[in-house]
Formats: structure tokens, sequence, C-alpha cells
């Protein structure tokens, strides 16, 4: 018996002389100490041993069991101390770093110049609607007062789908759908992208951006076109600039206008901006005609209201003097950085 627990002893010693890490030196202490390790074995012969020797015996394997597990203990400590050192040391953050600078997203040029025009006709009142970019010959045409085979309908060459579904070729589309749901007064804007079946150059391209508007109430006057316009482009030009009105002719409105603001680059003397006639055209405008009323259900009698479209391509190339429009698709970064 001596020799056994002296040949176990030996045994361990060995195994935990080879050890490595805190995990080993677990798996052995279960080996040695556990319900079927080599102690309990001892426990079980200790039966067999004569009772004048049991107790000693029996002390001596508590010792050794003790000794097993007191052993087992202090290597654990030792291997778990410069584990954890090593792991600190690895996990360490160096706060003396410089840090990585965050490269933050901005909005395309049109999307930031179409965001400001919402923001002042909504700081004037108006609510946004979006109309859909597949619509149908009626909503963009023929309710519009565009008859079949009329010839304004050149002024705009159209995608079409099938005979009667297209892809619509302005934000007027938004118009009738918004009269058909809502019961005046009607105070709407409705940006949104448009296309045109047209050869893509430095100053057209098949598609590009708009924003319509819409008041339809009881008694509105051209007075109040002009006042809702003028105000408009004094915000957008963030001083108050000088506008003018020029006839002009378009199937949804009667009578249709133009609108030119004063050379914002020299001030209406002449420039290359402003092709040496002192005025930039802005948008086209006009007073909601009553055939457009009708088919809307709203009854041109008692109501009246003014329509308008501007196109969010061509202000971003004012203000910014960008003189080909295909810049705004070909995602330069060089060019589009510029716009913070
Ligand atoms: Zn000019």
């Amino acid at each position: 018996m001596q020799d056994q627990l002296a040949a176990l002893r030996k045994q361990f010693q060995s195994e935990l002389a080879a050890v490595q890490n805190s995990k080993e030196v677990e798996q052995l202490k279960v080996k040695y100490l556990g319900k079927k390790g080599p102690v309990q074995d001892l426990m079980q012969h200790l039966r067999n041993a004569s009772a004048d020797q049991r107790p000693l015996l029996g002390q001596q394997i508590n010792d050794l069991k003790e000794e097993f597990a007191h052993l087992c203990q202090m290597a654990l400590e030792s291997y778990s101390k410069a584990e954890l050192a090593h792991r600190l040391q690895e996990e360490k953050i160096d706060i003396s770093m410089p840090g990585r600078r965050k490269s933050l997203g901005r909005g395309h040029p049109i999307m930031q110049m179409m965001d400001e025009i919402i923001q002042i006709f909504v700081s004037m009142g108006f609510s946004v609607q979006y109309g859909p970019d597949i619509d149908s010959d009626y909503y963009n045409y023929e309710g519009l007062n565009f008859p079949p085979d009329h010839p304004a309908r050149d002024m705009q060459d159209t995608f079409y789908i099938t005979k009667e579904i297209l892809l619509r070729s302005h934000t007027s589309n938004t118009q009738l759908r918004v009269m058909e749901n809502h019961k005046p007064p009607i105070r709407i804007i409705a940006p949104g992208t448009v296309y045109r079946n047209e050869t893509i150059s430095s100053r057209s391209h098949v598609f590009f951006h708009q924003v319509e508007g819409l008041y339809i109430d009881k008694n509105v006057s051209f007075a109040d076109l002009f006042a809702t316009m003028d105000e408009f482009c004094n915000k957008l030009f963030q001083t108050k600039v000088q506008t003018r009105y020029r006839p002009s002719y378009f199937p949804f409105v009667e009578p249709g206008l133009e609108l030119d603001v004063a050379c914002t680059a020299c001030a209406g003397k002449g420039c290359r901006l402003c092709k040496q006639s002192g005025w930039l055209e802005i948008l086209g405008a006009g007073m909601v005609h009553p055939e457009v009323l009708k088919n809307g259900g709203v009854d041109p009698e008692t109501h009246s209201g003014f329509a308008w479209g501007m196109g969010v391509e061509r202000l971003t190339m004012l203000r910014y003097g960008i003189k080909d429009i295909r810049m705004f698709t070909e995602n330069d970064f060089r060019f589009l950085e510029q716009f913070a």
C-alpha cells in the first residue's frame, strides 16, 4: 500500500510538471481527485486493510488527497494570473492613438435642393404629396386638358409603356389625384422624378426632377400667385429678388405664365449665366384651367386656384453655375463632394 501511495505521488508530480495552462490543471485535478480517480480507488481498498492499519492508511490517503488538491490550487492560481495578464496585454487599448475619422455621407445636390424647396413651401403652409412615376395617359395628359393628338403633347417627348400607360413627363400628374381625394382648400406641393424621351446632352436628360405646386380655394387670384411665387424666390435666393412674369402656354392653366428673376450673377446687367438677357427663367405657372378643376371634381364657379412647376436640376445649375446636367448622374466623387 505504501508503495502504491509513493508511485501515485510520483506519477502525479510528473504530470503536474507537464501541464501548460489552467485548463490542463483542471483536467489533472479531475483525473486524480474525481470519483473515478486513483485516490478514490485507494479509499475503496482501505476496506481490505487490517483494522489496526486502517486509521494510519486512511490518514495517509487523506493527506495525499489534500496535497494533490493544494498543488493543483497553487498551479491554477499561478496560471490564471499569467493568463489574465496575457489577455489584458492583448486587449489593451492605446488611448493615445489618434482616432479614425468617420466619413459622413451627404445628400446628393439635387436632393439637397429638393429638400430646400420643400422646406420653403412647408414653412408657407403647404403639405407634401407624392404621385406615381408610372401613370395613365389620363392623369398625365388627358385629364389635364391635353386631348389626344393635341399639339401640346409634342412639347414633352414621352416614354409610353403601352398606349395608355406611360412614365410621367411632369409632376403635374399629381394634381387630379389630389383634387379627387381632398376637398378645397388644397395647398400642396408634389416633388418627384419625371421622364422624357430626349437625347441626353449637356442641357437635357431622360430623367430629372420637378416640384409641382397646387393651391385651390375660394377667390384665389393672380395676386395670390404673384405673392406666393415672389415669397418663394426671396426665400430661395435669401435676398429680395426682382421678378417678372411673361405670358406662356400650358394646356392645364389659363392664363399661363413663366417666372424670371433678375440674374443673380450680374444683377440684370447681362452675363454668360443669363445669356446676356439679365434674367433667369425659374418656373412655369398659371391659374388652374376650369376644365382641369371640373375633372378633379372642383366647381370652377365657386373655386379657383393656381399651379406651378419647377425643374430642380435647373435651379441647382443656376445656383452653382453648373453647365452640364449630366454631372448629376455621373457619380463623380470629385463633383459630388463639393456639396457639403
Ligand atoms: Zn447674368
